[in-house]
């Protein structure tokens, strides 16, 4: 292997980002070495970076950041069958344990072994040599790009979103929040079916972007009192089958527990507070069911033939480049709302 420097983005503490060199990883039989492409930055890696910590998980150890990636295999272990040296592919980060029950029945982000990249205290992709099960690499093809490879796992969280929501044919949809992940589950709730579709934001900028990107109403959220919204958003959207809330604001999730209609679903695909209260009552009278999202299980293939295909087109999206030397640069361009940045993405082979 012609390249045996292997510096990484290691995060020691809130704040204490440090580029520095680790050893190169030897795969196993079942994996591959990859020299890392593209890396996006996504709002955990931002949490990590500034709180040292991301809703239960802490960093206690250093940790290498990054997840959304793709890059080309350079080394390949004796028991890979459908990789080979030169291959680009996309790296789902989440590595189940493949036999616990959760993982038995298909459902293996629940799996409690789960070791998923950049997620204490498992290592991520921000460096330059990584390996990886190989039945985790997807190989794209010749017209994706690394930069679109590296898109896979935003679009897998919103393509999760649309299937346990059941977006269909006709279905209206209320998209909250318009960050890459709201962005992405209003392309692929329209690529479902789904015909009328509001995001909401606070940012104007990001509203035109989604807007641009085809949202069929965009919706500024400046009131302050959620019921006043509830009855602007129900006046121009009507009442949405399916409230996706991807902002991370409590008060979103509630507005999706106002407006969505009987029997309608609610879904927290972001965070929020681990405790809010909540209009419950429309649960009993009228049959709203709230989902919660961890990651995605079964969607990396089904995001790449949909940017295969061309049915979806996520590179307007990548706002931002950087090179790997320049990880500080990029983390604090894509933490600054005033950067208008989307997806940043850092490129480890730069
Ligand atoms: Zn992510
Ligand atoms: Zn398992």
């Amino acid at each position: 292997m012609a390249n045996s420097d292997n510096t990484a983005a290691v995060l020691h503490a809130a704040n204490d980002l440090r580029m520095e060199s680790i050893s190169v990883p030897e795969p196993k039989d079942t994996e591959v070495l990859i020299s890392m492409g593209s890396v996006g930055i996504c709002g955990s890696d931002i949490k990590y970076w500034a709180l040292g910590k991301c809703g239960k998980f802490v960093v206690k150890e250093p940790m290498v950041l990054g997840h959304e990636a793709s890059g080309v295999v350079v080394g390949v272990g004796s028991k890979v069958t459908h990789l080979k040296e030169g291959d680009r592919v996309a790296i789902e980060p989440g590595i189940p344990c493949r036999s616990c029950n959760l993982c038995k029945k298909g459902r293996y982000n629940l799996c409690p072994g789960v070791e998923f990249c950049a997620t204490p205290p498992i290592d991520g992709n921000l460096c330059r040599l990584y390996k990886h099960p190989a039945d985790f690499c997807f190989k794209l093809p010749d017209h994706v790009s690394l930069d679109e490879g590296a898109m896979l796992e935003p679009l897998s969280v919103a393509v999760y979103s649309c299937k346990r929501a059941e977006i269909d044919l006709g279905s209206t949809v209320l998209v909250c929040g318009a960050g890459p992940i709201g962005l992405l589950a209003m392309m692929v709730a329209k690529n479902a079916g789904a015909t009328n579709i509001m995001i909401t934001d606070i940012d104007e900028h990001r509203l035109n972007f989604a807007k641009k990107m085809g949202a069929d109403h965009i919706f500024k959220i400046v009131d302050k009192d959620g019921d006043v919204v509830a009855r602007k958003v129900s006046s121009i959207l009507g009442e949405p089958d399916v409230t996706l809330d991807c902002s991370g604001v409590d008060s979103s999730f509630i507005l999706g527990i106002q407006v969505t209609r009987p029997g309608g679903k609610v879904v927290r695909v972001g965070g929020g507070s681990p405790k809010v209260e909540l209009p419950l009552t429309r649960l009993n009278t009228n049959e709203v069911d709230l989902l919660g999202i961890f990651r995605y299980a079964n969607c990396y293939p089904i995001a790449l033939d949909l940017i295969a295909s061309g049915a979806l087109n996520v590179k307007p999206l990548i706002s931002h480049h950087f090179t790997l030397l320049e990880t500080e640069k990029a983390f604090l361009t894509a933490s600054d709302r005033n950067s208008q940045s989307i997806k940043v993405i850092i490129h480890c082979d730069r």
